[in-house]
């Protein structure tokens, strides 16, 4: 398979060949297909970091954007750090860097503005901050189309981040579709995941 069979928009293809990006990896070539048809469904992908996981959800979370709404938050993804967050808000940003009116925002302390509450398409965050600002009504989640969660084992497991990202969850539009990506998963995680992310196709590679 070939990005081109995936149906992406022109302005994401350009942005994937801007990143020299010329063929799916392996866990893009399997998930991909899955992760981009219509309806949307649940994923749960086990992948190691280095296989091109990152630009798999980004590009799976772009492909649900309507750029005609730019500041309405319509992807939110989450990760276990500051660090990593802003990482993948790069990734974002790269990928779609011809994806003209994009906006992606970080939600993590300190970065969205108290007056104006987050006003992006794409938000990447760490799950208490996002939290707190739905809490405070300054990030509308009511037209998410689709929650990432990045190293599901992490997330998932610990005592307090997997309650964040339940409480999280609980608080978004119940149509969402969830894609948990993780380099491990194990057992107890798995079964974790399974109800977190019902009915998901599942990719192991
Ligand atoms: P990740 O697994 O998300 O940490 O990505 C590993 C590396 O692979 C990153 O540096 C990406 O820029 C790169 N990458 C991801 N997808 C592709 C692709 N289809 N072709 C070439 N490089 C890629």
């Amino acid at each position: 398979t070939s990005f081109e069979q995936l149906g992406l928009s022109k302005q994401i293809n350009d942005g994937l060949l801007a990143m020299n990006f010329k063929k799916p990896s392996k866990i893009q070539e399997k998930a991909l297909p899955l992760m981009v048809s219509n309806p949307p469904r649940n994923m749960i992908a086990q992948s190691q970091s280095g296989t091109g996981k990152t630009a798999a959800f980004v590009l799976t979370a772009l492909s649900r954007v309507d750029f005609s709404k730019p500041e309405q938050p319509q992807a939110l993804i989450l990760a276990p750090s500051r660090e990593l967050a802003r990482q993948i808000q790069a990734v974002v940003g790269m990928i779609g860097q011809f994806c003209k009116e994009l906006i992606v925002e970080a939600a993590i302390p300190g970065a969205v503005s108290r007056e104006l509450g987050v006003r992006a398409s794409v938000v990447v965050g760490t799950p208490g901050t996002v939290m707190d600002l739905i809490k405070r009504r300054q990030f509308d989640v009511s037209q998410l189309k689709v929650l990432v969660i990045d190293e599901a084992d992490n997330m998932l497991d610990q005592q307090g981040l997997g309650e964040q990202c339940a409480r999280v969850k609980g608080m978004l539009p119940k149509s969402i579709q969830i894609l948990l990506f993780s380099a491990t998963f194990p057992e107890k995680v798995m079964a974790y995941a399974e109800r977190y992310a019902p009915n998901a196709n599942q990719i192991k590679l």
